[in-house]
């Protein structure tokens, strides 16, 4: 009987002559073509073949970036202070959304490059408000997605950001003073418990008196975690200037961006 694991078509039958040497140099290469197509991709997200981003796709980030955060309800802290001021690129919807998934989760580093320049035109608007240097702090990732991904594609994008200002004349460098613990499942909690849940899990692990702090992070959503890192940096004694993001989910009553223009 046949082993379950060996299709048929390539299994060895003793009695087949040999192949001759050529086919078998032909298929000893497959694995060396496999390997370079999975190290060098040719397809945009959105499915576009042999660029690594397509023109459209690198539209939709190049608008003027938006304020967002009052379609963000966790980001309103309930003590009369403003909520923290959040810059957008996009909305998180359609072929956004896939460029963000493959840059976050699927391993695609190289979309380091077009998304920083993207953002890099949001966190210069914003350094405008100050003169101070600015601490470009990324929003924390719980460790066990960070070791699943292998790397911290936040924390990369925050620091091209304080490179690209630096090589601009702003002051600005990496400040990845935040870590987040895992906390327990947020499956099943109501949105002030989750808030409850993430701020406790955010914490600056130094003190930051006198900063002035730029928050980076890649998708909002509620807010909750953006709220989170700001009490964080307030709490190590920094000021935030505002958060800027790639994408924003639009609210439910604007999934058509009607609200929001970019
Ligand atoms: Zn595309």
């Amino acid at each position: 009987m046949p082993s379950s694991r060996i299709p048929l078509s390539e299994a060895p039958s003793p009695g087949a002559p040999a192949p001759p040497a050529r086919a078998v140099a032909a298929r000893a290469l497959c694995p060396f073509v496999d390997l370079s197509r999975l190290l060098l991709p040719v397809a945009c997200p959105c499915g576009e073949p042999d660029v690594r981003w397509c023109t459209r796709c690198a539209e939709r980030f190049a608008g003027p970036p938006a304020r967002v955060e009052q379609g963000a309800g966790r980001l309103d802290r309930l003590d009369g202070v403003p909520p923290l001021p959040v810059w957008a690129l996009t909305a998180y919807t359609g072929p956004v959304r896939d460029v963000v998934v493959h840059w976050k989760d699927r391993g695609r580093a190289d979309l380091d490059a077009l998304l920083t320049r993207a953002l890099l035109r949001a966190a210069r608007g914003l350094a405008l408000r100050t003169r101070a240097t600015i601490a470009v702090v990324p929003v924390p990732t719980a460790g066990p997605a960070r070791r699943q991904r292998g790397r911290d594609p936040v924390r990369a994008l925050a620091a091209a950001v304080a490179r690209g200002l630096r090589e601009g004349g702003t002051p600005a460098r990496l400040a990845p003073v935040l870590r987040r613990r895992t906390t327990r499942d947020q499956v099943g909690l109501g949105s002030r418990e989750r808030g409850r849940n993430l701020a406790s899990a955010i914490r600056s692990t130094r003190r930051t008196e006198g900063r002035v702090c730029m928050l980076v992070d890649d998708v909002l959503t509620s807010g909750a975690t953006l709220a989170a890192s700001e009490r964080a940096l307030e709490a190590a004694g920094s000021a935030v200037l505002g958060a800027i993001v790639l994408a924003a989910t639009p609210p439910p009553d604007d999934e058509r961006g009607r609200a929001t223009t970019w």
